[in-house]
């Protein structure tokens, strides 16, 4: 896959979305901020560029791949996992998105972006029941649970992020945190409302089926 390395913020920038691509900055310092300004400035004129049909579906899928920071063949490949699922494609497609092992880290605080969370599982500091996982985009289920090497434990990165999710309470209820031996467990599978990704996910469904 290739790896984008220019700016994080200008791919808010092109979809009109913060992403948080970089954990925090799109709070602070975002481009789409920036775009919001100039665009209220521009009062008088009326919306300049009117996105086509097929503009607004691959905006959408857009916005889900890049959050998810993925390439296109394995974003295709969740989607195809998803329209096997029982229930609607679209939010089994998120729910599949949401429990890939690289997410759920960065969900249960041991970093603050995905892109640390990744970092984290790639060079093998992060276990799955017991066991090291490398693979970030393994999906993980109801029941298992994952801790980190306890050298890494010490870190700056992951205090940091262990410290910020105390602080803000961010962990979402499909986790159970145990702080006293800082691991979590997956208790069961997310919601579409508690789902990292903000998207209409039918537009998306719809992309792939045309
Ligand atoms: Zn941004």
């Amino acid at each position: 896959m290739s790896r984008y390395t220019g700016p994080s913020c200008k791919k808010c920038q092109k979809l009109s979305q913060k992403m948080f691509l970089k954990g925090t900055k799109c709070f602070t310092n975002c481009l789409v901020d920036r775009q919001k300004a100039v665009k209220e400035k521009r009062f008088t004129s009326g919306p300049r560029n009117k996105m086509s049909d097929y503009g607004k579906h691959l905006r959408e899928k857009q916005i889900a791949r890049l959050t998810a920071q993925i390439g296109e063949t394995q974003f295709r490949r969740f989607f195809t996992k998803a329209t096997k699922d029982k229930g609607q494609t679209g939010e089994a497609l998120l729910r599949f998105l949401e429990v890939r092992l690289d997410n759920i880290v960065r969900r249960m605080g041991f970093a603050v972006s995905l892109k640390a969370a990744r970092q984290l599982v790639n060079h093998g500091h992060i276990k799955v029941n017991g066991r090291c996982v490398d693979i970030a985009s393994c999906l993980l289920k109801p029941g298992d649970e994952v801790s980190i090497d306890p050298k890494t434990l010490d870190t700056v990165l992951v205090k940091q992020g262990l410290e910020h999710a105390e602080k803000t309470a961010q962990r979402p209820s499909f986790i159970s945190w145990n702080a006293a031996t800082k691991s979590g467990k997956l208790v069961r599978w997310p919601d579409r409302a508690e789902s990292s990704i903000s998207v209409d996910e039918q537009l998306i469904v719809e992309y792939y089926s045309k």
